[in-house]
């Protein structure tokens, strides 16, 4: 995520911090300070208020990291990878590998993080029955239990995506053996709470308790989430059945040059050329590939003072992968590398390069078969070369603006520019990471908190 801060590691883990959370723990601190504690503990100072307030702030961030930790723990146990822990305005998310994951052990993850809730709520509530000689521990931990009790609750309602609904859907998965009707489910429920949620909050807007813009918050939040997670099931749903080999184009002989061409005597002799990519070869063996669509953050330039070595891409900063992997597996290399081709070889550090697979074709094969329900397409790509085509008019263009003349010839070519800006825009918003585990916090005034019992 954009403006997460890695503030340690733990059990390998890599522990993240969202610029919003910071947001967050200060509007708590000063909630707590001012209106909480004064409210339930009104024999402390000004002072004593903002320094339980302060204190308790950061408890509560350590017991959602518990609480994300409590999941990991369970995966890791499971064999399942970890890669980060995020905390965040709503509460935490642990980025776990998800795909192929038993129903039970889904389960198991899923209940392990509100259960530990459950576990330290407990634990406060102990701290709060026994310290009666100590106002600053009684008031901390009073906060704690309910709480860490909140956090329990609110997050086992078993609508996809919290932990309630992850458990519903392992359930409904092992029940139904099939994922995706168990997420089509599991999430109509958790877009119901969420809507749930923001009706709620409009009626507490209405009836002049601001903190329902919280809830509000929570819900669009929540609505958004229960969508996305649904359509990373069905994408992988779909591209787990094909193999990388089915997209894997063959890298044939005539696709292999020499770094040491002229650019743009490469552009001219290349102009019908089908293929989009070629492989530069370092005295017999690969070394680098030539994009052609690189070639528009050169625009402008003169291209024949440009070599091809000079646009390559070493093959190191390529993602690779090999002919037995699933069509996933290449659309979370795509994302992971931002690059639109990857390598295929036999296994992963073999030197000779098998063939290319190109996002456009794995991306247009999904599209086909969740609108058309068309299996596995072919798609053939033209004879001109639509990038190479773009970018000579370009070239021409420049020219003739030089010269104060065919001033339409290079609009057409802005045109074809922007559309293809907005088409890559539209891919790369697609590229956010896999998240799972998305908690939930609820905040001391936006939940029903139950009264301080009497002593
Ligand atoms: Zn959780």
């Amino acid at each position: 995520m954009k403006g997460d801060i890695k503030i340690g590691r733990f059990f390998g883990i890599d522990l993240k911090l969202h610029f919003s959370w910071w947001l967050i723990a200060l509007l708590l601190a000063w909630v707590l300070a001012t209106n909480f504690f004064p409210t339930f503990y009104p024999e402390l100072s000004t002072k004593q208020h903002w320094a339980v307030a302060i204190v308790s702030a950061l408890l509560l961030f350590v017991s959602v990291i518990l609480h994300e930790l409590s999941h990991s723990f369970v995966a890791r146990k499971k064999g399942i990878h970890v890669h980060s822990i995020t905390l965040f305005f709503f509460g935490g998310v642990a980025d776990i590998e998800s795909e192929n994951m038993k129903p039970m052990d889904e389960f198991l993850m899923a209940i392990a993080g509100p259960l530990f809730s459950f576990f330290l709520a407990g634990v406060f509530a102990l701290i709060f029955q026994n310290t009666t000689n100590s106002l600053f521990i009684n008031a901390i931990s009073f906060y704690l239990f309910q709480l860490n009790l909140v956090l329990g609750i609110f997050n086992m309602v078993p609508g996809y995506p919290l932990d309630g609904g992850r458990a519903f859907r392992a359930i409904l998965h092992w029940y139904y053996k099939d994922l995706r009707k168990a997420t089509r489910i599991a999430s109509y429920v958790g877009k119901f709470f969420a809507l749930f949620l923001i009706f709620s909050g409009i009626v507490q807007v209405i009836t002049g308790a601001f903190s329902g813009i919280w809830l509000i918050l929570i819900g669009f939040f929540l609505h958004f989430v229960a969508g996305l997670s649904y359509e990373q099931v069905i994408f992988y749903d779909v591209l787990s059945r094909w193999e990388v080999s089915k997209f894997q184009q063959k890298a044939k002989s005539s696709m292999m040059i020499s770094g040491n061409i002229n650019l743009k005597k490469f552009i001219q002799d290349n102009l019908a050329n089908k293929h989009k990519l070629f492989i530069v070869k370092k005295g017999s063996s690969p070394d680098a590939i030539v994009d052609l669509t690189s070639l528009q953050s050169i625009r402008g330039a003169d291209l024949e003072k440009f070599k091809i070595s000079d646009i390559a891409i070493p093959l190191k900063k390529l993602g690779t992968l090999t002919p037995d992997q699933t069509a996933y597996t290449a659309f979370k290399k795509f994302l992971a590398t931002k690059s639109h081709v990857l390598v295929v070889k036999k296994t992963l550090d073999s030197p000779k390069i098998e063939g290319l697979v190109f996002k456009e074709q794995v991306m247009n094969a999904l599209v086909r078969r969740l609108k058309f329900g068309v299996d596995f397409p072919h798609s053939k790509l033209s004879g001109m070369n639509p990038v190479l085509t773009t970018q000579l008019a370009h070239q021409e263009s420049l020219k003739q603006k030089k010269s104060k003349k065919g001033k339409t010839k290079n609009k057409v070519t802005k045109k074809k520019v922007t559309k293809k800006k907005l088409n890559s825009k539209k891919s790369s918003s697609k590229n956010s990471r896999i998240k799972r585990d998305t908690d939930i916090l609820g905040l001391p005034k936006g939940l029903p908190v139950p009264k301080k019992p009497k002593k």
